[in-house]
């Protein structure tokens, strides 16, 4: 692509940022379809949000991602929320319509277009997610608005827990999805849990580096995985999880990060073009 007086800018605001695929897919998706916009990545941290954000304001920016440690304070920055980034509480995806800048999440909306892709709809099943951070919570909230029968999230009573009850109790009041949140120690409601559910997830770094080889299960595998449970990890490097492995073994059903990834890429550049990404293209040539 020739950049000329019609090319609009996107972008990626986050610190540290180097190591991002985000300018790569997008690039990828933006060179195959002959779109007019270049995607840059800005090494912005939390002193210089507040700049960066009225800096691609006043630029005219078409739109950007936000990543770390971004996704909360860009909030107070914005014109607008949709329903998912509020429920959430952190936005990944700002899209400016004539001025108005306007925050989504597609974390969670990555995921249900990749269990999708594997066959699997999150409208009527019961969850189990493992974990109450950034992507828990966009997993949570995803689930809920696409009508899950119940959500359960499991995690360990550290910062993340009481967290967890507010999300849970705001995405119930908005959605009328029952959303629970155990304690991982109770192995008893761990084991339950899972056994009403016909979706796992692992959303906790528990295993990748420095946590590679570790499962985030608190039980053994074989006291929950069954054939029938599908079990996806939002860790992609390694490729199968020690939690992945163990659920092959139990003849589950998997999905690794990366269609996650992919797909929370997207859902913003859709927002962002208001052109479906190239998948099978993008995917060729980024992984
Ligand atoms: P976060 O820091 O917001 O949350 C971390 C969560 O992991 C918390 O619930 C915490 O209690 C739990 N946790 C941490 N260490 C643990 C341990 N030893 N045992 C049990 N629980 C533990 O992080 P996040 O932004 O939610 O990201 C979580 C993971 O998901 C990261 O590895 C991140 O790279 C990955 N991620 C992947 C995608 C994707 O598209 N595939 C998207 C977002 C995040």
């Amino acid at each position: 692509m020739r950049i000329d007086g019609a090319t609009e800018l996107l972008g990626l605001i986050a610190t540290p940022i180097r190591h991002s695929r985000s300018p790569r897919m997008h690039d990828l998706a933006l060179e195959h379809l002959g779109l007019p916009y270049v995607y840059l990545a800005f090494e912005v941290g939390a002193q210089e949000l507040a700049d960066a954000v009225s800096g691609l304001r006043a630029l005219g920016a078409r739109g950007f991602n936000v990543s770390m440690p971004n996704k909360v304070a860009v909030l107070d920055l914005l014109d607008d929320v949709d329903e998912a980034a509020r429920l959430i509480g952190a936005c990944n995806t700002v899209v400016n319509h004539d001025g108005v800048l306007t925050g989504y999440n597609t974390d969670g909306l990555g995921w249900t277009a990749a269990l999708r892709e594997n066959g699997v709809s999150v409208t009527g099943a019961t969850v189990t997610i493992i974990g109450a951070g950034g992507a828990s919570s966009a997993m949570v909230t995803q689930a809920a608005l696409e009508g899950a029968a119940r959500v359960r999230v499991v995690n360990r009573r550290d910062g993340f827990f009481d967290a967890a009850l507010a999300l849970a109790s705001r995405v119930t009041a908005a959605t009328g999805v029952p959303v629970t949140v155990g304690d991982l120690d109770d192995a008893d409601g761990f084991v339950s849990a899972v056994g009403e559910s016909s979706i796992l997830a692992n959303a906790t770094g528990v295993g990748m580096k420095p946590l590679e080889g570790l499962s985030p299960l608190p039980v053994p595998a074989v006291d929950v995985l069954r054939p029938s449970l599908f079990v996806s990890d939002v860790v992609y490097e390694p490729a199968a999880s020690a939690l992945l492995l163990d659920a092959r073994a139990a003849g589950c059903r998997t999905m690794n990060g990366l269609p996650m990834m992919l797909h929370q890429g997207a859902a913003s550049f859709e927002l962002f073009t208001g052109h479906a990404m190239p998948l099978d293209h993008v995917r060729a040539h980024l992984f």
